[in-house]
């Protein structure tokens, strides 16, 4: 198994299809990297279908490893895509979306966590659009469902990445002014959806990447790809990743435990089902035992009390006055 895995790990040659000024970022950041003994990163990508998850596997890469789709039908599991460099190793974890017929996708999450069993995930880039003006319930239940299945921790070692970067904002807003106010409305949501508390983030908030995934995004003088604010994306997104990585908190190990347990959040829901048989088997069953006795005896007593009444009036009057009955003082 462990034979078949390295086997699939491929030189990252996606590196050198990048501009020459990318690569020389990009091998920076590998050195630093390795300077604080980091030879692997595990990068889980996740979000809703559609907001630009594959396409951004892909840019990282540099080839196309992943499918894009532009209507629906994406592979419904999880692909790591694996590439070495010089002794380092980067895997790439493209999910399904997460939300289907308006309701988060629990099966799709849990082949998801199924296929993460024993890996760790160093960073968690939570995908969405940089181009969509509201956010809603859905967008809270998303984090939650991330949340509810490894644990608030991840928070620590997640990035917003905003997709469609490339946008000329409506009503002549400013650039900037736009993507702030769409990073804060984000950040709100995974604030309410992971119930984050403060004090609960290592880092003092989530950074916020942005990501021009489309061929015609526009270039630099040195040829590679910038946002409408002149930042070179893909080594910016880099960089962010490296910041989260070596920002002091832990990765993320997924272990059995985690894939089994219904919430890691709320461990004492476990002992729910556990506490009522408990209380059946201890309170309940007992009750009603003691109900039926009851039941029982109070019926023998009824029977008695007619008994008796029925011996009275079987007695003639002198009988009776001889037993006693019915005489007066
Ligand atoms: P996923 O479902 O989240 O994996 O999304 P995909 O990567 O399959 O992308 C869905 C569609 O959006 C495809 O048609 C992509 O070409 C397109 N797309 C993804 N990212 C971008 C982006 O940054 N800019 C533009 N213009 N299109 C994008
Ligand atoms: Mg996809």
């Amino acid at each position: 198994m462990a034979m078949a895995l390295a086997a699939q790990v491929r030189e990252w040659t996606g590196i050198g299809q990048f501009p020459s000024a990318t690569q020389t970022k990009l091998l920076e950041l590998l050195g630093k990297l390795k300077q604080e003994n980091v030879s692997t990163l595990t990068i889980l990508v996740m979000g809703k279908a559609g907001v630009g998850k594959s396409s951004t596997v892909n840019s990282i890469i540099g080839e196309k490893a992943v499918s894009v789709s532009t209507f629906q039908s994406e592979a419904p599991r999880p692909v790591i895509v694996s590439r070495t460099r010089s002794g380092f190793t980067l895997n790439v974890i493209d999910t399904p979306g997460l939300i289907e017929g308006g309701y988060v996708n629990t099966h799709a999450l849990d082949i998801i966590k199924r296929f993460l069993l024993n890996k760790t995930i160093d960073v968690l880039l939570y995908v969405d659009r940089l181009d969509a003006y509201r956010v809603d319930n859905l967008d809270v239940q998303v984090v939650k469902a991330i949340t509810d299945s490894f644990g608030k921790e991840i928070w620590n070692r997640a990035s917003i990445v905003l997709t469609h970067a490339q946008l000329s904002p409506p009503d002549g807003l400013n650039y900037d002014l736009f993507v702030s106010k769409r990073s804060e409305a984000l950040l709100k949501v995974v604030n309410q959806g992971a119930r984050l508390k403060k004090g609960d983030l290592q880092g003092a908030t989530i950074p916020v990447v942005l990501v021009e995934n489309s061929g015609r995004c526009n270039k630099n003088e040195s040829d590679e790809k910038v946002l409408p604010n002149g930042v070179a994306w893909i080594p910016n997104l880099v960089s962010t990743v490296t910041e989260v990585l070596l920002n002091g908190s832990k990765s993320i190990h997924v272990d059995k435990k985690m894939i089994e347990g219904p919430n890691p959040n709320n461990k004492g829901k476990i002992l729910i089902p556990l506490i009522a048989l408990l209380q059946y088997l201890f309170i309940v069953k007992p009750m009603i035992r003691a109900i039926k006795r009851d039941i029982g005896s109070e019926g023998g007593l009824a029977f008695n009390l007619i008994d008796a009444s029925a011996e009275r009036k079987a007695k003639s009057p002198a009988e009776r006055r001889k037993a006693g009955v019915g005489r007066k003082y």
